[in-house]
């Protein structure tokens, strides 16, 4: 058996999709192979995380090579930095361009969660990670402000378009996290919303849950188009 199914045969890493890139084997391999800049593998040191875990080993690689990406891994597994290590890698650094990349979490917990892991692995970089609070929301100048971040809940993202307050025409990375979740609170539909404002053509799309069930599966075929699937263990475990 070749090399990549192997380390894939070991880690339970099942794909699906055209040219998967090869999983990674450790983290050096960000700085060796992809450029990784120093900070962030510190950060990764300082936080203790010494290994990727399966999902980490699979959607980085698959995110860095532009690719749309489809995961699904238990609760637990880091599917957060499976998604924000390669966010931070294509961003490089701050800007004031206007919003570059959105993560839209079911709750406001999860939001604020996933915003202080981001804030913790960009730590000695000075990228504008923002959560969308309603007094973000609700100051004037809110779409003046500087944010390379995003995160959100979909219906507060929905309310900021729709008010004009936001423009997501230059978003170039998109992540719907817990995506199963985001159908049982019944947000489909803010989802919709906001991946159709994100009208960048070169954005690159990426969907993380913890199961597989058909309406996700549905929805990953309705917004991407070339995405590798990566799933960890078997199907609804
Ligand atoms: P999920 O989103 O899959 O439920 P999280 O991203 O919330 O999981 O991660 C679960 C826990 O694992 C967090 O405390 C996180 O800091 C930790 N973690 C993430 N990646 C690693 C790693 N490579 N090594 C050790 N711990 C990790
Ligand atoms: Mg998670």
């Amino acid at each position: 058996m070749e090399w990549d199914a192997l380390l894939r045969k070991k880690h339970s890493i099942h794909i699906s999709g055209s040219n998967v890139p090869s999983p990674l084997q450790n983290f050096a391999e960000l700085g060796l192979r992809y450029g990784c800049k120093p900070y962030l593998l510190r950060n990764l040191a300082e936080l203790g995380f010494k290994e990727p875990t399966p999902i980490q080993r699979q959607a980085i690689p698959v995110l860095l090579s532009g690719r749309e990406c489809f995961a699904c891994a238990p609760t637990g597994s880091g599917k957060t930095l499976a998604f924000v290590c390669p966010m931070l890698m294509k961003l490089k650094h701050a800007s004031k361009d206007g919003v570059r990349a959105v993560i839209i979490c079911p709750t406001r917990e999860l939001a604020a969660q996933t915003t202080r892991e981001c804030k913790k692995l960009a730590k000695g970089k000075k990228f504008y990670i923002k959560l969308m609070t309603k007094q973000l929301l609700q100051s004037a100048d809110f779409s003046k402000l500087p944010c390379d971040v995003l995160v959100s809940t979909p219906l507060r993202l929905k309310f900021a378009i729709s008010k004009r307050k936001l423009d997501l025409s230059r978003v170039e990375y998109l992540v719907l996290d817990e995506s199963d979740k985001l159908f049982e609170l019944g947000l489909v539909e803010q989802v919709d919303s906001v991946v159709k404002a994100c009208s960048n053509p070169s954005i690159i799309r990426s969907l993380f849950s913890a199961t597989l069930p058909d309406s996700v599966e549905e929805l990953a075929r309705t917004i991407m188009h070339d995405a590798v699937r990566v799933i960890i263990g078997r199907k609804n475990s």
